[in-house]
């Protein structure tokens, strides 16, 4: 490993937690793109959308589903692209063994609709961040795919994300500094950390580096500890979250 770890005499950045007015919407599928194997894009719009708000690239919306058995199903999604001018919002789906979420999404068609709540808040994170390490899954890379987006230039990112396969690689227009690492591993091994812990094995990770992690929940929790416990990282320099968890419906874990 080579190592240039985090100082801890930095500042931490702040994560600053922005609340907003919990607001429903009904959005109507307008289009439906197969990224990749494993990623289904839809494109919703609806003109409640022209005053959605999400500060920040890893806010999340609940998606309501029917539920024939009681109360309806809530699952979280990231708003991957809005814009309120033409009243649109893009959600990209990971294709895995399907819940109520991810069977909605693989049978939408155009003219189809769901209703969304939120965001509820967003934590904006500022401070002396000269880069960006962020790590994921499927579940993330929306999320990681809109902060490269959304990174200015001056700034670099790296990313290092576990997909399936090359086909499920997707590429980011970003005015920073991009540099790419994907992990390839069976979904069925989605809870299972050692492929992107030998990846990030092999970066730097020096001052003012700012990690970001969320996957499958073992896999979010393994990857802090090895962050703290291996590479240094100072408290205030991570953020990690388990946004599924292998064998359980609708789980949101937060990584302490
Ligand atoms: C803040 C946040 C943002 C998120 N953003 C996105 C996003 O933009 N796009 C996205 O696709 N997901 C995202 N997720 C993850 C998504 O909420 C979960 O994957 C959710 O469980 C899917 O709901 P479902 O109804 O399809 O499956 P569930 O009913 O919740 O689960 C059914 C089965 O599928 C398994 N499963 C759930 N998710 C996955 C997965 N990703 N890979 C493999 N197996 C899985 C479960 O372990 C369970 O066994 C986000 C999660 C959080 C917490």
């Amino acid at each position: 490993m080579m190592s240039e770890e985090t100082s801890p005499s930095l500042a931490a950045p702040k994560l600053e937690r922005v609340r907003h007015d919990l607001k429903w919407r009904t959005l109507t599928v307008a289009k439906i793109e197969r990224l990749s194997p494993g990623m289904l894009r839809l494109h919703l719009t609806s003109d409640e959308l022209s005053d959605f708000t999400s500060l920040s690239p890893d806010d999340h919306i609940k998606i309501l589903l029917p539920n024939p058995d009681g109360d309806p199903f809530m699952r979280d999604y990231t708003p991957r692209l809005f814009d309120n001018a033409s009243a649109s919002l893009v959600i990209d789906f990971a294709v895995h063994e399907a819940g109520p979420a991810t069977l909605w999404a693989l049978s939408a068609k155009i003219g189809d609709t769901v209703k969304i709540g939120g965001p509820r808040g967003s934590v904006v994170i500022k401070g002396p961040i000269a880069k960006w390490l962020l790590v994921g899954d499927e579940a993330a890379l929306p999320a990681i795919g809109r902060r490269i987006e959304e990174t200015e230039a001056g700034i670099s990112v790296t990313s290092v994300i576990a997909v399936e396969s090359s086909e499920d690689r997707q590429s980011f227009v970003s005015a920073a500094a991009h540099d790419e690492i994907w992990v390839h591993r069976p979904l069925s091994q989605g809870d299972r950390p050692d492929a992107m812990i030998a990846a990030l094995d092999k970066i730097d990770i020096g001052t003012d580096t700012f990690v970001w992690i969320a996957a499958e929940a073992k896999v979010a929790k393994a990857i802090r500890v090895y962050m703290t416990e291996k590479r240094g990282i100072p408290a205030g320099w991570f953020k990690a979250a388990g946004y599924w968890q292998k064998g359980e419906a609708g789980a949101h874990v937060a990584i302490e």
